[in-house]
């Protein structure tokens, strides 16, 4: 059976280093990194993962500055707020809470409002452009904790044949350019790809990014490859509160690749490791640490 590739693990170590790391910076430099997060109305994913990101923050020694908003907040109201956040000498990254409640609000506008050197989730187009053009800037937060799961396995990409299922610019599209940076040979599948299943048999590392339950099953992967599931699915059971599974029959899969990620318990975990890894790293740049 294939080795997992243990989120938890991995971002209970990052986490323990970073508390080092951010004792010495708040010693040195007089304060901590601070994260901002704003969240508008009461999803209650988005507020669930927005306390996950705080609780985070607290462990290793990041302020947080979150604040939320009603449903009815008017788009300018969340402007001036991250106008205010841009100079604000406490705030080292910045982000908004996705979806947005409602059809008045411009989540798009409220990205661009970010100064990119505060853009915790990468997301702004000066650090998707710089991804695209190979120079440092802050790299989205899923994408880079999948890069940084393959690095503490040791595993190679270079001159390995990469496929990527899903071409979002959250997930499928960062993650095909990251890969492409460290010399895979990178092919990106979506929705219209005829024949998904030939194209990713050829596959050393298959990635899926999608949001389909089962889509990527035994027969689409060839033995030994290297099995990375970002997909994050609820599906009933029969207590009624629903269990988490990723895109790829785990089952099955498990036994004929080299190494797989759960979920949960894989690339979900790194997740928010990686957005307090932007934030301490955005810190030390604007304090000229790096
Ligand atoms: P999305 O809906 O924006 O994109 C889905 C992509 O899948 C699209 O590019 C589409 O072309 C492709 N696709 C759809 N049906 C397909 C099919 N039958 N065959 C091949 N490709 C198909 O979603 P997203 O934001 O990229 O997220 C993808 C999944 O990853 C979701 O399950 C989401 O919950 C999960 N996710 C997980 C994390 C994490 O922290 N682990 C973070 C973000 C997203």
């Amino acid at each position: 059976p294939a080795q997992l590739l243990d989120g938890k693990v991995l971002s209970q170590r990052m986490y323990a280093a970073m508390t080092t790391q951010v004792q010495e910076l708040t010693t040195k430099y007089g304060r901590p990194p601070g994260l901002a997060v704003l969240m508008v109305g009461d999803n209650p994913a988005s507020a669930a993962y927005v306390r996950n990101k705080e609780r985070a923050c607290e462990r290793v020694g990041i302020a947080s500055f979150g604040t939320h908003f009603p449903t009815d907040v008017t788009q300018a109201e969340l402007e001036q707020t991250i106008q205010a956040l841009n100079t604000d000498d406490r705030v080292d990254g910045i982000l908004v809470q996705l979806p947005l409640p409602g059809n008045h609000l411009d989540g798009t506008a409220l990205l661009l409002k970010i100064d990119p050197s505060k853009d915790a989730d990468g997301l702004h187009p000066d650090n998707l452009g710089r991804l695209m053009r190979g120079e440092p800037g802050l790299r989205s937060c899923t994408p880079n904790g999948v890069m940084e799961m393959l690095k503490a396995y040791d595993i190679a990409v270079a001159g390995k044949k990469a496929v990527v299922i899903g071409r979002s610019i959250l997930v499928g599209k960062p993650i095909a350019l990251m890969l492409l940076a460290e010399n895979a040979t990178v092919t990106i599948a979506h929705s219209r790809t005829p024949d998904l299943a030939t194209v990713t048999q050829e596959a050393d590392i298959v990635v899926a990014a999608v949001g389909r339950p089962n889509l990527v099953t035994a027969d689409m992967v060839k033995p030994g490859a290297v099995v990375i599931d970002v997909g994050i699915n609820r599906i009933p059971t029969e207590s009624g509160k629903g269990r988490l599974v990723g895109d790829v029959d785990f089952a099955a899969v498990e036994s004929i690749a080299s190494y797989i990620t759960p979920v949960p318990g894989g690339v979900g975990q790194m997740t928010v490791a990686m957005l307090l890894h932007n934030t301490v790293l955005s810190y030390s740049r604007r304090l000229g640490e790096t």
